[in-house]
C-alpha cells in the first residue's frame, strides 16, 4: 500500500511538471514515504533522515510522508530540524498545495488532518512495474485491533466509487497492463458509495471480467468481513487468482479476544473450511503476531497447532511490538523479548517444514506463470503462479533477455521438476 501510495505522489508530482531524479543526492526535493507499524521501521526513518541532514544546508528541501507523519506530527520537525513537510496519507490530495506553500517561502507546512471522506484518488499515477499495477480502492480503517497503529495513520475507512475502480482498471488494460491488484487495509468492507452499491465479491468479479486483464489479486483481507461470495467469485472465474491472504494473528481464542479482533478461532476456521472445500486449489497465506501481552505458552501452542492444521503456504510472522496510542500498549504482562524471539523462531521452524512438505506436492504439474523477471546470477525466468508462487525455470530456447526480446510480461506454462521450502523451479513448456 505504501509503495503504491509513492507511486501516486510521484504521479502527482510529475503532473505538476516536476521531474524525477534517480538518486537522493540529485534532488531538490526529498520526500520520505514512512511506515510506522512496528517500531523498528519508525526508528529506520530517523536514521535515514539523519543520514542526508548535512545537504539540508545546500538548499534541499525535505518533507515526511506517510504513517510516520502522521503519528509524529510536528515533533519531526524537532527531532529532524531539516525537515520542511510533514503530510499523513490522508492529505495526499493537498500535497500540491503544499509545495507550492513551501515554494512561497513557507518554512514549514503539514497536513495531519484525518476528518476526510476523500480517498487519494488521482488521475496521475507513475507505475513502477509494467504489467502488475496496483488499484487502491479503500483507505483507512474503521476496526481497532489492539496492537495495530493503522486507525490512528490512515484514518477512517473511505471507499471509492466502484465507476472510478472500474474506469482505472479499464485504463490500465488499454495500456497494457494483465495484472491488477486490488488495495485496502480491509478490502472485504468495501463499499461503493454510489448509488451502484457495489460489495467487495462485485467489484472484483467485475474487473475479472474487464476485457485483456488476465489476473485479478486482493489485499488485505479482514477474516470477520470475508464473506463466501468472495469465494463464490474466485470460483467462477479463474482471472481471480487463487491465493487468499487472510490475516489470522493467533491460534488462540483468548488471545483473539483481547486483541479485539472480532471473530473466534472457530469462525476463522469456518473461512477456512469454505476455501479448502472451493472448486479451485486455493492457496492460503496469513500473519501472526508472536507474543502479544498476555500470550501464555499454551495459547502459542495453540497457534502452532492452528498453523499445522491449515498448513498455509507462506506466513509473514512478526513479534509484537508496542506502539503509542494503542489499547495494548496499557495490557499487563508484556512478553519479554527474548521470549518472543524464541516463540518467533519455533513457529518459523515449523513454518517451514510446512512449505517444504506442501511445495514438493507441485513437482510434477504444470503451472502457468506471469513472468517477472530474470535473474542473471542464477540465469533463471522468475515466474509467479496464480497462487502467488515464485517459480523460477528455464527455457533453453529462449535462455535470457536479448535483443531478440524478453519473456518479461509473457505468460507461460511451466514444468515444476524440484521445490524449496520457499520456491519452485522448473521448466518452460511450450503451449500443447
Ligand atoms: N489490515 C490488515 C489486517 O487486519 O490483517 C493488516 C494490516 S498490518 C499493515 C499488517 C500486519 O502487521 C498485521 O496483519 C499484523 O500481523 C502486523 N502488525 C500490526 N501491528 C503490529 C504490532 N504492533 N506488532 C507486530 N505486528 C503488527
Ligand atoms: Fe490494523 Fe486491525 Fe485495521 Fe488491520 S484491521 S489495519 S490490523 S486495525
Amino acid at each position: 500500500m505504501n509503495a503504491h501510495d509513492s507511486e501516486k505522489v510521484v504521479g502527482t508530482l510529475l503532473a505538476e511538471g516536476y521531474t524525477q531524479v534517480d538518486e537522493p543526492e540529485l534532488a531538490e526535493l526529498v520526500l520520505y514515504n514512512t511506515c510506522s507499524i512496528r517500531d523498528k521501521a519508525e526508528q529506520k526513518v530517523f536514521h535515514r533522515l539523519q543520514q542526508f541532514k548535512r545537504e539540508a544546508g545546500k538548499g534541499k528541501v525535505f518533507g515526511v510522508l506517510g504513517c510516520v507523519a502522521q503519528q509524529e506530527g510536528e515533533r519531526i520537525f524537532e527531532r529532524a530540524p531539516h525537515v520542511s513537510l510533514v503530510a499523513g496519507s490522508a492529505s495526499y490530495t493537498r500535497l500540491p498545495e503544499m509545495l507550492v506553500q513551501l515554494e512561497a517561502g513557507n518554512r514549514r507546512v503539514t497536513g495531519l488532518g484525518l476528518d476526510t471522506e476523500e480517498a487519494f484518488d488521482t488521475p496521475y499515477t507513475r507505475r513502477d512495474n509494467p504489467h502488475r499495477a496496483y488499484i487502491t480502492i479503500i483507505e483507512g480503517c474503521d476496526k481497532s485491533c489492539a496492537y495495530c497503529v493503522v486507525p490512528f495513520t490512515r484514518g477512517p475507512e473511505r471507499s471509492r466509487t466502484s465507476e472510478s475502480v472500474m474506469r482505472e482498471a479499464r485504463s490500465l488494460a488499454e495500456l497494457g497492463y494483465t495484472e491488477i491488484q486490488l488495495l485496502g487495509q480491509n478490502v472485504n468492507s468495501y463499499r461503493d458509495p454510489s448509488a451502484q452499491g457495489w460489495d467487495f465479491a462485485t467489484l472484483l468479479a467485475k474487473t475479472a471480467e474487464i476485457s485483456g486483464i488476465r489476473r485479478v489479486r486482493f489485499t488485505t483481507s479482514h477474516p470477520r468481513d470475508f464473506v463466501k461470495p468472495i469465494i463464490d467469485a474466485i470460483d467462477g472465474n479463474p482471472v481471480l487468482c487463487n491465493h487468499v491472504h487472510l490475516p489470522v494473528q493467533s491460534g488462540s481464542r483468548a488471545v483473539l479476544k483481547r486483541m479485539q479482533r472480532l471473530y473466534t478461532r472457530d469462525e476463522y476456521m469456518r473461512r477456512i473450511e469454505w476455501m479448502k472445500n472451493a472448486r479451485r486449489d486455493i492457496a492460503i497465506t496469513t500473519d501472526i503476531i508472536v507474543g502479544f501481552p498476555g500470550e501464555t505458552e499454551a495459547d502459542f501452542d495453540e497457534t502452532v497447532r492452528l498453523c499445522e492444521q491449515i498448513e498455509y503456504e507462506s506466513m509473514f510472522i512478526f513479534k509484537y511490538s508496542r506502539r503509542p496510542n494503542t489499547p495494548a500498549l496499557e495490557y499487563g504482562d508484556h512478553i519479554p523479548e527474548e521470549e518472543k524471539t524464541r516463540r518467533f523462531l519455533i513457529l518459523q521452524e515449523r513454518q517451514r517444514a510446512i512449505q517444504i512438505r506442501r511445495n514438493s506436492t507441485y513437482v510434477g504439474r504444470i503451472e502457468e506463470v506471469h513472468v517477472e523477471g530474470f535473474n542473471l546470477a542464477t540465469e533463471q525466468w522468475i515466474g509467479r503462479t496464480t497462487q502467488h508462487k515464485t517459480l523460477n525455470f528455464s527455457d533453453p530456447a529462449f535462455p535470457a533477455p536479448s535483443q531478440n526480446g524478453t519473456l518479461v510480461g509473457q505468460y507461460t506454462n511451466v514444468l515444476v521438476t524440484r521445490s524449496g521450502p520457499n520456491s519452485l523451479a522448473g521448466e518452460r513448456v511450450k503451449a500443447q
